[in-house]
């Protein structure tokens, strides 16, 4: 499907400047784009990957994770391959590399329908990075929001202000990557840099999307106590009622770093619950961990065990027991 993207400007020369993400590149005719999504085709930023859905399935939105939107809900789950970073220890590297197999072609209509054939509450772009999947997504966002579906992004939050500003009011929910509060990191280790995600979770959290954070903790890099201490202030001085989700690390891709241990998690969550009430442990079993428990009273009010998830909130999404606001998204 031939398709110019939306966001880049004809230089000299047929070169292009691509204004959609800050790695800001500058292609010669014929190239294309370190994300894998977009190329230069006679002085034209033409899409490569326009409705190539490279995976799609119908998830718990639990897996996003997405613990305080919708909980014990599904959400129809599609990716395209590429991302703007290069993260050497990335989870999902075949399919945000572009080594997983090619996908197969889809309209946004179809895509809707489809969400709407399986009973899902809505659209997730997920697994590989969408905000780079951006005019996709933001084509079958529009027809989602027309049928009533909620959209979804998991993302890692890299993306030019301006663009996310016109993709917002399309947007329910979102779970950005919060990787560490060291520039260094970013730029050693992923190829980016910290400050455009800080300031795109401001931005996100202001639009009224609803918010989740995840930190994918790694022994060695970004588990010092105080690293995880300036991340759990940056998350509690934007809001404390944002649920921040410490996730276990396994070895992979470029990177071999031994997989987190549960008591790195754990005590990433002792500092967290300073000033967090809405702290979770990923990819890790341990009895506890993905519930939540209403700050008021300690009523359990959601019970989370693999993805099996248990609801106990009043209609408006508060506590049963003590009657406190929780921040829950319902509808
Ligand atoms: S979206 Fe892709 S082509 Fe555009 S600036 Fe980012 S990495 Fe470069």
């Amino acid at each position: 499907m031939l398709r110019h993207a939306d966001w880049y400007r004809t230089l000299d020369d047929k070169r292009v400047a691509c204004d959609l993400c800050p790695v800001a590149c500058r292609l010669l005719d014929g190239r294309d784009g370190p994300c894998g999504t977009r190329g230069n085709r006679d002085g034209h930023m033409q899409l490569l990957t326009y409705g190539q859905v490279a995976a799609a399935g119908l998830d718990p939105i639990e897996k996003k994770p997405l613990y305080h939107f919708h909980p014990g809900s599904e959400i129809m789950s599609i990716a395209a391959s590429g991302c703007n970073l290069h993260c050497r220890f990335c989870q999902n590297w075949q399919l945000s590399q572009g080594k997983a197999p090619g996908g197969q072609s889809f309209t946004a209509q179809q895509i809707v329908d489809r969400a709407l054939a399986e009973k899902s509450i809505g659209i997730a772009y997920t697994y590989s990075e969408p905000l780079v999947w951006y005019e996709f997504v933001s084509d079958t966002a529009a027809l989602a929001r027309e049928a009533k579906l909620k959209n979804v992004v998991v993302t890692n939050g890299y993306l030019q202000a301006e663009p996310l500003r016109r993709l917002l009011p399309l947007l329910d929910a979102a779970n950005v990557d919060l990787k560490c509060m060291d520039d260094d990191f970013y730029r050693g280790v992923c190829k980016a840099d910290l400050q455009p995600v800080l300031d795109n979770l401001r931005l996100i959290h202001e639009a009224g999307v609803h918010l989740e954070i995840t930190n994918l903790v790694i022994p060695g890099y970004n588990d010092s106590p105080d690293q995880l201490r300036r991340l759990v202030d940056f998350v509690a001085d934007l809001d404390p009622d944002i649920p921040l989700h410490f996730s276990a690390y396994h070895p992979a891709w470029n990177f071999d770093a031994p997989a987190t241990p549960v008591a790195t998690l754990e005590k990433a969550a002792g500092l967290a619950a300073e000033r967090l009430p809405y702290v979770y442990l990923g990819n890790v079993r341990r009895a506890g961990a993905a519930d939540t428990r209403c700050p008021g009273c300690g009523r359990m009010v959601v019970a989370r065990s693999g993805m099996s998830v248990r609801v106990d909130l009043d209609a408006s999404g508060d506590c049963p027991d003590c009657g406190r606001a929780l921040p829950f998204r319902l509808a």
